[in-house]
């Protein structure tokens, strides 16, 4: 065996002998409130991020088919060569358009939308102002910028302000400061007020990454420049369809039409990488319509998370305060957590132990995300089972 394969051999023998190697679990039938494994039958998914249960909804299978006869199964060419097709330039539009944007840009993932970000708008003259708890994607889409990089603790606008004014020292051209809209792991709203009035004060441009809310936050599904009141204050906005909106795959960044023109010119995973199937660009559009004509779904949502998180709350169990459909349940140790997780799913709860280094160490949890599809019954029976858990494992 050559060693360079033997040092990893032995790393992932390391990893299972902890007890800490992920494995994945192999869902046997579609997206939903309720699924099967090869391992366990009719699960309640508690870890999905199907947070308006339109992962499975027929309206959106109907579309993805249609498509399929109208534009095809798929492009073979990025899209500046001869991989944008009528429907890519239609749900630009209407992306931009739900959103308040003025134009929008398509990416085959929000993580190519971050790749493709930083280095195409920024050079060694600029800063890039991070949160410290921003997603992989944007710190590696930062990476690939040439640009000073400063970072701040999460959410602090004292921090945020004193880097302002150390790029300025530093003599910095262009600043951006860059955020995700929700804390993935913790399922904290971003202060964007804050962050907007400081980028004014400052002349720094906001980028937001809104994956984590992008059609469900907010009163009408804007995401968190709506939650926040700061619409038509961001610059650029990075969200996915992988989530909430479908949960297919794609991404997209929204921006001021000249930005978005610019992107087109330099941003690497848009001009080196294949295109959105174009089922997923049809079935997007038809989500974009649903959104608007019904807040049904939205309003089940948040009446679910609140009655999850006060569910949580009597039974002592240690949350981060939100109104996040995120809901972080606190176990403190990783291997207790790995060991909840399992029991949960053979009680009939699918939810996963985030353990080091997806968050902190010593930060180790359950996170579960509560969706529109969920029934009470569901989240009585998963806080039921949480209250079982605590008792046996003292968290
Ligand atoms: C999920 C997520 C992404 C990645 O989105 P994909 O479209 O799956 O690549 C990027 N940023 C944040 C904040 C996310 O939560």
């Amino acid at each position: 065996m050559k060693s360079g394969i033997k040092k990893i051999q032995d790393e992932v023998q390391a990893m299972k002998d902890q007890g800490l190697l992920t494995e994945e679990r192999v869902i046997t039938v579609p997206q939903s409130n309720h699924i099967d494994t090869t391992k366990m039958k009719n699960v309640i998914n508690m870890c999905a991020n199907n947070y308006l249960g339109l992962a499975n909804n027929p309206r959106i299978i109907e579309a993805a088919k249609a498509s399929y006869a109208k534009w095809g199964y798929g492009l073979s060419s990025v899209r500046f060569i001869c991989g944008t097709q009528q429907v890519h330039k239609d749900l630009e539009k209407a992306l931009a358009k739900f959103f308040g944007f003025e134009d929008a840009i398509l990416y085959s993932s929000c993580f190519d939308a971050n790749g493709g970000l930083f280095g195409s708008i920024t050079t060694a003259e600029d800063a890039i102002i991070s949160d410290e708890l921003n997603h992989a994607s944007i710190i590696d889409g930062v990476r690939l910028s040439k640009a000073k990089r400063y970072r701040y603790k999460n959410n602090n606008m004292e921090e945020l302000e004193n880097c302002l004014k150390q790029a300025d020292a530093d003599g910095c051209k262009v600043k951006v400061i860059a955020t995700d809209g929700v804390f993935s792991m913790d399922g904290i709203i971003a202060n964007l007020k804050g962050i907007c009035d400081l980028a004014e004060k400052y002349d720094a441009l906001v980028m937001v990454d809104d994956s984590h809310a992008s059609g469900f936050v907010g009163e009408t599904g804007r995401g968190t420049q709506e939650y926040c009141g700061v619409m038509g204050r961001v610059d650029i906005l990075t969200s996915t369809l992988g989530k909430a909106m479908g949960g297919a795959s794609g991404g997209f960044t929204l921006s001021k039409k000249c930005v978005i023109d610019y992107l087109r010119q330099k941003s690497r995973p848009y001009l080196f990488s294949n295109t959105l199937a174009p089922a997923m660009a049809s079935a997007s559009l038809e989500v974009l319509k649903l959104l608007d004509e019904d807040h049904s779904r939205l309003k089940t949502l948040q009446e679910n998370t609140k009655f999850f998180r006060e569910g949580c709350k009597k039974l002592g169990l240690d949350i981060i305060d939100s109104v996040h459909p995120i809901v972080p349940i606190m176990v403190y140790d990783p291997l207790k957590a790995i060991k909840v997780s399992n029991e949960m799913l053979e009680k009939g709860v699918y939810c996963v132990a985030f353990k080091y280094p997806v968050v902190p160490k010593g930060k180790d949890r359950i996170r579960v995300q509560i969706s529109a599809a969920h029934s009470r019954e569901d989240l009585e029976y998963a806080l039921k089972c949480f209250g079982e858990m605590k008792q046996k494992y003292e968290f």
